[in-house]
């Protein structure tokens, strides 16, 4: 094919834009790396690697700091890092018990983090975008006055539509059809993009990138609290669905003579698994809140018979439950968190003996279950890892002709 001298200016400057996103999303990923270290990680040439880290360096998103040597052969390599302070995101959350947010820079450096509690039952629209607004001036108070974030990241544990933000239904808040992306985005008057997430689909993505389920491509993150949320990730590559609803392995039916859901269903795994039935089971007012599943875990840990029983029914149901899901994703990890990480100690003999039992043989062996390592945080950290996506896919759409960080056209 013969391109005139237009087409490969194009042609050369698409490659050059998917290289420096493979070099931001290197360093964001694997934190500072040597130059050397990016010829070898990229496959791109010594000098491609040094021309594109010096636009990175011009635009403020790099920094060379002095060489290191690395025990091989050869000059001694710069170390290259990303500018944590120079594009930074916001990440909100809203849990069950709790409204959080925090500021992290890019390379994902949490640079202040607040979680406040949040009383069940109080979920009026206004009230949680208000809440939300002043726990992010708070946050930005904290940081240098000229700091804009160049995006917004949002967790709600409900079933969210990716593409307005409107989250269609959450339980646990009473919402059905609620606006929250438009609204949040009023109220915050950013000028940047408010992204907002199903609170499992930003756990599996934290957990992925930097927790529990680095170096696997395909996982599957279960998170329980009142509610259970499941966010699936195939080769790589979050499993939505066509309009971002996919994943709510909480209302997968599993018990057709169980109790009724708060979908209005009957018999959902989350009806065995949530957190209300792990009280009950263990002799706790359903709605105790994280309180009481702390009483349950003292309760387990002392050895009480009603706690360790509660727990062992628990762990059966989610053993029976992920078998089923073992066998139709095939995943290389499951990772469980929020109360599942909890309770892990308690359910994990439990679980594989359910697995061992139910699940194909084929699938079973290559699977391991892991508690989170991100904790109660990993749905926020997913927050920012998506607020942070447009910035990865495309860095040199950030970067001004003088070198200075600008805002998408399309923020
Ligand atoms: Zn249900």
């Amino acid at each position: 094919m013969i391109m005139g001298r237009e087409e490969v200016g194009q042609r050369s400057e698409t490659v050059r834009r998917a290289n420096l996103s493979a070099i931001v999303r290197e360093l964001h990923l694997r934190g500072p790396i040597s130059r050397s270290e990016l010829v070898a990680w990229t496959g791109l040439t010594r000098s491609a690697i040094r021309s594109l880290v010096g636009d990175l360096v011009a635009g403020d998103l790099v920094a060379e700091e002095a060489a290191v040597r690395l025990g091989t052969p050869g000059r001694p390599s710069p170390l290259v890092r990303l500018v944590a302070e120079n594009a930074v995101v916001l990440a909100l959350e809203i849990a069950v018990d709790s409204l959080a947010v925090a500021t992290v820079g890019l390379g994902g450096d949490v640079l202040w983090q607040r979680r406040v509690e949040r009383l069940r039952g109080h979920s009026l629209l206004e009230e949680i975008v208000s809440d939300l607004a002043d726990l992010a001036a708070s946050a930005r108070s904290r940081r240098p006055a000229d700091e804009t974030p160049i995006g917004v990241g949002v967790g709600v544990a409900g079933i969210v539509s990716r593409v307005d933000g409107l989250v269609a239904f959450a339980p646990n808040l009473g919402w059905i059809d609620v606006p929250l992306g438009d609204r949040l985005a009023e109220a915050l008057d950013l000028r940047v993009p408010v992204a907002v997430a199903n609170e499992a689909d930003l756990g599996a993505l934290a957990e992925f990138r930097r927790g529990a389920a680095r170096g696997a491509d395909d996982i599957l993150y279960v998170h329980g609290e009142v509610g259970v949320g499941g966010g699936i990730i195939v080769d790589g590559r979050p499993l939505s669905g066509i309009a971002g609803f996919g994943g709510e392995i909480g209302h997968m039916p599993i018990n057709p003579a169980g109790r009724a859901c708060r979908c209005g269903s009957v018999g959902c795994w989350e009806t065995e698994v949530g957190e209300g039935v792990l009280l009950a089971r263990a002799g706790y007012p359903v709605d105790g809140g994280s309180a009481a599943v702390d009483a349950v875990l003292a309760d387990a840990a002392a050895g009480r018979p009603q706690a360790l029983d509660a727990l062992r029914e628990v762990g059966r149901w989610l053993g029976i439950g992920l078998a089923g899901l073992v066998n139709v994703l095939n995943p290389r990890r499951v990772v469980l968190g929020g109360l599942f990480s909890l309770i892990h100690p308690f359910v994990a003999d439990r679980v594989e003996e359910e697995l061992d039992r139910r699940a194909l043989a084929a699938p079973r062996r290559l699977v391991s279950v892991v508690p989170a390592t991100l904790g109660v945080d990993a749905p926020l950290l997913g927050a920012a890892e998506m607020a942070f996506d447009p910035l990865l896919a495309d860095p040199a759409a950030w970067l001004g002709p003088r070198g200075a960080l600008v805002q998408l056209e399309s923020a």
